[in-house]
């Protein structure tokens, strides 16, 4: 084997320097701060919780020490992507590493597999809904893995909107792989983005006993946040009146929704080279937009939360929000990419009341009340009944009851066969669902004390993540800390009107119907808005619906639902069926503008449904 003599088999030889792996294997010249402490910590075989902002560097955090301690590093990632970014990156540097995950077929896992369990792996990466497989996690145990890392590991708990079943599952079968009963397999947890009660959840799930904290890095010396209070119709203006100056630029904008993405964009683009991104838009102009931005041939772009994840500009002078994001979670992560070089930058979070009401009322539409799921769970029993039959003891309409029935399943409360029957499940659905309910809305809460308390922004921020180490000093630059320095202290005062808004769509901002894109991290994309209204050449509501077209596809996800183990409507909702059947897309590109498909849900079955479409005419 070509890497055998770095690799030994033997347990018994002392740990690998890491420092000299950091250098031979990754070439790295020098950790980054904190590093090389978490890295010693986990080599020796500590449970460790990570949690650093992203581009910290907490990939090597994992890499190194499974490195150091001989032996296959298992690695638990939510995201395809990310996954087969990750594997490819190793590859390249000559590391022995592999996935398995639904994109893969049959015999390219089991080929995996046979790698893993004969020992000629350095990293296995694994989606968890692996582990749902009959035998899986059984046959991980064959072979002890010498590190687990659980990347991503917000999504374990369930204060999370991130929340997945899957990675609850996770805590279920550790113990099977880590053998218990002598020195446990260490388990090392990384995430960006978790205050001190989802760290609390992550460290209970994952069954550490006495583990390591490291939380990190939080404070930006370079990076002065300013809050501004404008009204939805004023912002184009304002944002033009501040990004005029060439020295505020590149920029990225953050707008609510698409439809404001592409209304400031449009305002924009007459004064600088601009562009709109958004989960609508297709794939292939969507990698052009970020790759003209990240060659410098754009200077601004207006986008949705679809954009900026592995986006690495060092030079971003200014961070727009066009409205008050989700959570401050959300907020951190998308003013983070601001001056990544380490030169003066700016964040500005343009806000006002009206956009507190709107979080509030998206709240309410994802997030059913306790009660409604309560109306369903109630008429369920041990005998399986039609959805469509239970469907008509809840007071909601089609899409709510679709959410109703989502929620309650996440949650335990009704079993999902295959052919959409029904079963009562666990009445402990109803705490976890309000604990979840309540915490989105803490979120909302506390975002909204950011922007009125008179404390300094970076602090604040600083301690909503938990940072101990800091010295929790005022940054000395923020609108708080030094309000004469602001770059929007011009611009008091001054009135601006958005013509364009003003004479098409008077206050849009606020009443735009698309999902906001605020609050949703990793897996965003995976759900796309089901909403039919806001959606180019969508469906018309009293147009005919196809029935045998509809049962073809109902048929095709049913198929899908069995092949997955998971209930249909995880596949797809009735209201994307519906959609597909009225429309009849007959390209990838008409079927991403079919309300409910977003660019995540055209990859993974735009090929079938257009398939099943052309058949049918
Ligand atoms: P995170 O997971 O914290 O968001 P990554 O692990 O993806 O961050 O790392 C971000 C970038 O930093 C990657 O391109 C990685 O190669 C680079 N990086 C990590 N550690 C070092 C280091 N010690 N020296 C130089 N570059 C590093
Ligand atoms: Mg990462």
């Amino acid at each position: 084997m070509q890497f055998s003599d770095v690799h030994p088999v033997s347990r018994e030889e002392a740990p690998l320097d890491l420092r000299a792996l950091l250098q031979t294997r990754f070439g790295f010249a020098a950790f980054r701060p904190y590093q090389e402490e978490v890295c010693r910590t986990v080599a020796s075989g500590r449970d460790t919780l990570l949690v650093m902002p992203t581009g910290a560097g907490k990939s090597l955090c994992y890499q190194l020490p499974g490195l150091a301690r001989r032996g296959t590093t298992l690695v638990i990632s939510p995201l395809i992507a990310l996954m087969e970014d990750q594997v490819a990156k190793l590859q390249k540097q000559s590391l022995r590493a592999e996935r398995i995950h639904s994109g893969r077929d049959r015999e390219e896992s089991r080929e995996v597999c046979r790698a893993y369990l004969d020992g000629r792996l350095d990293y296995l990466f694994v989606a968890p809904e692996r582990f749902r497989v009959p035998g899986f996690s059984q046959m991980l145990a064959r072979r002890r893995p010498t590190l687990i890392a659980v990347d991503e590991a917000h999504c374990i708990s369930q204060w999370g909107h991130d929340f997945r079943p899957d990675y609850r599952m996770l805590g279920e079968h550790l113990p099977l792989f880590r053998d218990l009963t002598s020195t446990p397999t260490p388990v090392v947890a990384l995430t960006a983005t978790a205050t001190p009660a989802v760290q609390d959840d992550i460290v209970l799930q994952l069954g550490f006993r006495d583990c390591s904290k490291f939380i990190h890095g939080f404070r930006r010396t370079n990076l002065a946040i300013e809050v501004v209070e404008r009204n939805p119709s004023a912002r184009p203006g304002f944002i033009e009146a501040l990004l005029k100056d060439p020295a505020r630029r590149p920029a990225i904008v953050y707008a609510p929704t698409r439809k404001t993405a592409e209304s400031i964009a449009s305002t924009l683009s007459s004064k600088m080279r601009t562009a709109a991104y958004h989960a609508g838009l297709p794939l292939r102009e969507r990698d052009a937009v970020q790759e003209r931005f990240l060659a410098g041939d754009l200077e601004v772009i207006v986008a949705t939360v679809a954009f900026g994840m592995g986006v690495d500009k060092a030079d971003i002078r200014t961070v727009l929000h066009a409205a008050l994001p989700g959570s401050v979670e959300a907020y951190y992560q998308e003013i983070g990419r601001a001056g990544r070089d380490g030169l003066p930058s700016r964040a500005v979070l343009l806000q006002a009341f009206i956009d507190r009401k709107q979080h509030e009322f998206f709240l309410d539409r994802d997030y059913p009340s306790v009660a409604l799921l309560g109306q369903l769970f109630e008429t369920l029993g041990d005998r399986p009944v039609d959805k469509f039959a239970a469907r008509q003891h809840v007071t909601a309409n089609d899409e709510t009851f679709e959410r109703v029935l989502e929620k309650l399943w996440l949650h335990g409360g009704v079993g999902v066969g295959a052919e959409e029957q029904l079963v009562r499940g666990n009445a402990t659905w109803a705490r976890s669902y309000d604990a979840q309910r309540s915490h989105r809305l803490d979120q909302i809460d506390r975002m909204s004390r950011f922007v009125r308390t008179n404390a300094c922004r970076m602090l604040q921020l600083v301690r909503h993540f938990g940072d101990r180490n800091d010295a929790a000093a005022r940054c000395g630059s923020c609108d708080i800390c030094a309000p004469r320095e602001r770059i929007t202290a011009a611009l008091d005062g001054v009135a601006f009107e958005n013509s364009r808004a003003k004479s098409s769509r008077k206050g849009a901002v606020a009443r735009d119907t698309d999902r906001p894109s605020r609050g949703r991290a990793v897996n965003a994309s995976d759900k796309p808005s089901a909403r039919g209204t806001a959606k180019r050449g969508g469906e018309d509501d009293t147009s005919e619906m196809p029935i045998e077209l509809f049962e073809a596809l109902r048929a095709w996800r049913r198929a899908e639902a069995q092949r997955h183990g998971i209930p249909a409507f995880r596949i797809l909702p009735d209201s994307a069926l519906i959609s597909v059947a009225k429309v009849r897309p007959s390209s990838e590109e008409a079927l991403l503008a079919v309300a409910g498909f977003g660019p995540s849900r055209v990859a993974k079955y735009g090929q079938q449904l257009l398939g099943i479409v052309s058949q049918q005419r």
